[in-house]
């Protein structure tokens, strides 16, 4: 449903593969506690979170797209048929560890997906100026029948019980976890954008299994994918988070550089999307040019045959 018709581009993922390597520095949207995940960058290299505390000084660029064993690696997320590991169990397990990679590429984050859709995804970070709702974004997708994944964290659903609800109950929409305080997910402590990650292995689970429960109540479901505040993890974080059931997961397209972009920008970002992308917005920031940026860009994808899917559309078999 929502999946557009008509074929995908494909064989312009090749070329995007191109374009995007020119990230260098980035910086987040996420930058606020209260803004979010706006990343961006990243080269190949760990990144070290630095970077104003009020959003990105330049667009930040979009990751540079994986290369395909890592988009395949995709294709397998860790399910949660079953119950997860306990807290206790995760210590036993995780603690003493000492992460290798920190930023936005770390190994096991899946970034994009193999599939011939375009996955749209759009964060809702809660916090101070951060608990609005993009209902012009929102009435734009209905509007089209283009589905999308909700990434939604915890702040955000306690200032908007009855949106949250709603948009539980709408299967146009994915609802995936987004983190209980809106943390960078770190087994140390490592910070992004001057926000402290998790300290400790035990806080990464409760960020993790905090907004994990408060999602399973409010759809009654297992959340499948999570994506943490800034977007920044370490490799041990993402391993615990897999071993939980989640699939961590960022992205190739910054499509509103969290939520700063004009409309015309995100039109442009959003635009290049292919078959295989997943792009990175925002639903809480309805000042943006977020939705004034799809409702000029969706529809043009749509007429040149690009077909969209939730997470779970595009990255389980
Ligand atoms: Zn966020």
């Amino acid at each position: 449903m929502g999946d557009s018709k008509r074929r995908p581009l494909a064989g312009r993922r090749s070329v995007l593969l191109g374009m995007a390597g020119l990230a260098s520095s980035a910086l987040s949207a996420c930058a606020n506690s209260d803004s979010s995940a706006g990343p961006t960058v990243a080269g190949s290299g760990p990144a070290t979170g630095h970077g104003p505390a009020t959003g990105p000084a330049t667009p930040p660029p979009s990751i540079a797209a994986k290369s395909s064993e890592q988009a395949s690696a995709a294709l397998a997320p860790t399910t949660a048929a079953t119950a997860p590991p306990s807290k206790q169990h995760i210590l036993a397990e995780f603690s003493g560890r000492h992460p290798k990679e920190w930023g936005l590429l770390v190994t096991g984050v899946v970034n994009g997906s193999a599939s011939a859709k375009v996955a749209l995804t759009f964060d809702a970070c809660g916090g101070h100026g951060g608990t609005g709702c993009d209902h012009a974004l929102l009435e734009t997708l209905r509007r089209l029948n283009v589905p999308a994944t909700l990434f939604i964290n915890s702040r955000w659903i306690h200032a908007n019980p009855g949106l949250s609800a709603e948009l539980a109950a709408d299967p146009l929409f994915e609802l995936a976890n987004h983190g209980t305080a809106h943390l960078p997910l770190s087994v140390n402590g490592k910070s992004a954008y001057g926000i402290p990650g998790t300290a400790s292995v035990a806080a990464a689970y409760d960020e993790l299994m905090g907004n994990q429960q408060i999602l399973q109540d409010l759809t009654g479901k297992v959340p499948q994918f999570f994506r943490p505040g800034t977007a920044f993890y370490d490799d041990v974080a993402v391993e615990l988070t897999r071993r939980l059931g989640l699939l961590p997961v960022n992205f190739t397209i910054n499509g509103d550089g969290g939520a700063t972009y004009s409309a015309a920008t995100v039109a442009v970002e959003v635009g290049r999307a292919a078959a295989g992308d997943i792009v990175i917005s925002h639903f809480n920031r309805p000042a943006s040019g977020t939705a004034g940026g799809y409702a000029r860009s969706l529809p043009r994808l749509l007429d040149h045959g690009v077909s969209f899917g939730r997470l779970r559309d595009v990255l389980t078999p």
